[in-house]
């Protein structure tokens, strides 16, 4: 996850190397080379743009104390950017409601529903007492998925294969979470391929009437660009309240991880790195900065 582009700053870094002070020449030299591995990385040019803007900026505005190199005061700076870039404080899913519903939504094939079984299984983990609802009528084979993963976290699913309404599949699938003291209900919706207006209108009816506490959009961060811009159209129908980003395990750019916060201000709350069900993190701007930095 983000090998290339913390090989690219550490290098950017490096330019600042035996220089004793911070110059308008030797800070313009390693922002060009920090905004050129932002946009490697698949980073939106106008957010690569800005922050490498104020990373200038902040540098020069500040006198190098002598226990600190240049090249230590541009990483601390690159270091809080990326963290505020990536959205600052982590920030919680909404539970809430008798049952609280969470409604997962995205593309198909985005990760909806390994997500969905993993955040179940998270829950799970917590004591508490999940429901995960199948609405995804259009793939049979989705269905039998969630069964699979209920199976293997120990968390029942609720499934209707002899109609394909899903609003109705998820109101029943309320229902029985009340009658059998399910105290979250999970709901797994279904994706296609690109946005279509049927799918749009599917999600925004569940959304309406299922009045979940917690809407989540699903992106799988291998899609570069197309995840920020999948990311807007969903938010601009639906007003998600988070972003899961998934296969960052992948040979990813990480650019969806940088820019997806600034573009739909919408935080990222989880992280998706892997197949297994455990693969999954609550999503700290912070630790994920660091890392970046290496
Ligand atoms: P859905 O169509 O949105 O429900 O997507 P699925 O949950 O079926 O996932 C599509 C494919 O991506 C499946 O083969 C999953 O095993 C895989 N997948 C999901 N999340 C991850 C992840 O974080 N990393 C990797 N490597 N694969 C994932």
């Amino acid at each position: 996850m983000f090998d290339n582009l913390s090989v690219k700053l550490e290098r950017a870094f490096k330019t600042l190397k035996g220089q004793g002070s911070i110059t308008e020449v030797n800070v313009a030299t390693t922002v060009k080379e920090i905004r050129k591995a932002l946009i490697d990385a698949d980073v939106n040019y106008k957010v690569a743009k800005e922050v490498t803007d104020t990373i200038r900026q902040k540098a020069l505005g500040q006198q190098v104390l002598v226990s600190v190199s240049p090249g230590q005061l541009l990483t601390k700076i690159v270091d809080e950017e990326l963290t505020s870039l990536m959205g600052g404080e982590k920030v919680d899913i909404d539970i809430k409601g008798d049952p609280a519903v969470i409604l997962i939504s995205g593309l198909q094939g985005s990760g909806k529903t390994t997500f969905s079984g993993k955040l179940a299984n998270m829950l799970k983990k917590q004591n508490r007492q999940v429901l995960l609802t199948a609405c995804d009528v259009y793939r049979p084979a989705a269905i039998e998925q969630l069964k699979v993963l209920g199976e293997q976290i120990d968390v029942e699913v609720y499934a209707e294969t002899d109609h394909r309404d899903p609003l109705k599949i998820a109101k029943n699938a309320l229902a029985h979470a009340k009658a059998h003291n399910k105290k979250i209900v999970i709901v797994d919706t279904a994706g296609r391929l690109a946005v279509d207006e049927e799918m749009m209108q599917e999600i925004t009816l569940l959304k309406e009437h299922l009045n979940p506490s917690e809407t989540l959009f699903v992106v799988d961060s291998m899609t570069g660009q197309d995840a920020v811009n999948t990311a807007k159209t969903f938010n601009e129908r639906l007003n998600f309240d988070g972003v899961v980003l998934t296969k960052l395990d992948g040979d990813t750019r990480g650019g969806a991880a940088l820019s997806i916060k600034t573009v739909v201000n919408k935080p990222i709350k989880f992280i998706s790195t892997g197949e297994k069900m455990e693969a999954i993190d609550i999503f700290h701007p912070d630790r994920m900065a660091r890392r970046i930095l290496g």
